[in-house]
């Protein structure tokens, strides 16, 4: 059967060496460094064991951003910055639940992006116990860089990868990814406990502190160590 009416094109990002990444679905971690958690207020838990279980939300695969110009949203005055690992996984999981060990198997390569957030409406939905959707899942709320095939880079070596963000080339965010509270593989054995992981699916792994407010005109440069770079400016909102 043909289809009755044209709809937007899967959204693709590049991969380093040719190709492109489709992209199925877009996962987001929550609170997965602490000192972030710390500055939003949020409860750090006191040990791995006390961790329980990570906070998950979503995009639209559609609000990917590959190009180097990102509309300021409509319907808030407090857009923040978030610099996070993507991970881009390449094969479909196995139904049922995915083991730590099998999971990186599974990864298809790495890149850098922003998990763009409407602060103001998620306060406001923190506030009042409401979901998060309006405040993350907007239009093109994640940039994402270059993907760079897992092959490229070890999990040993991901760990030592030091994750920042500069703004018009000030320093807002800077971390190791060693400091996550749940590291990769531990991240897709928990999501493969609520979703089948398919292929084209990107997980933002959850962004370190100095989360801040972007304006209209602000470059951004996000770099993964010297292995992935994202680089974008925020432009006017469309009208
Ligand atoms: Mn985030």
């Amino acid at each position: 059967m043909d289809d009755l009416i044209r709809a937007p094109a899967t959204p693709r990002v590049h991969v380093r060496g040719g190709g492109r990444f489709p992209v199925h679905r877009i996962y987001c971690v929550g609170r997965n460094f602490a000192d972030h958690a710390r500055e939003m207020g949020a409860a750090v838990p006191a040990s791995r064991e006390a961790r329980g279980r990570p906070v998950f939300f979503t995009k639209p695969a559609d609000a990917v951003v590959v190009g180097h110009e990102v509309p300021y949203p409509s319907a808030t005055s407090d857009l923040h910055h978030e610099v996070e690992l993507v991970v881009a996984v390449g094969t479909d999981a196995p139904h049922g639940v995915l083991a730590v060990e099998d999971a990186s198997a599974l990864v298809f390569g790495y890149g850098v992006g922003l998990d763009l957030t409407r602060r103001d409406l998620q306060a406001e939905a923190k506030a009042k116990g409401l979901p998060w959707d309006i405040a993350k899942g907007f239009d093109a709320s994640a940039p994402v860089g270059e993907l760079v095939p897992a092959a490229a880079i070890d999990d040993a070596a991901l760990a030592t990868l030091e994750l920042s963000l500069t703004v018009n080339g000030g320093l807002r965010q800077r971390a190791p990814l060693s400091q996550l509270i749940w590291n990769v593989p531990e991240i897709l054995h928990e999501l493969s406990r609520l979703y089948r992981l398919r292929a084209g699916d990107l997980v933002f792994m959850g962004t370190p502190a100095g989360v801040a407010a972007l304006s209209p005109g602000d470059h951004c440069v996000a770099m993964l160590g010297e292995v992935a770079r994202m680089e974008c400016r925020i432009t006017p909102a469309h009208v």
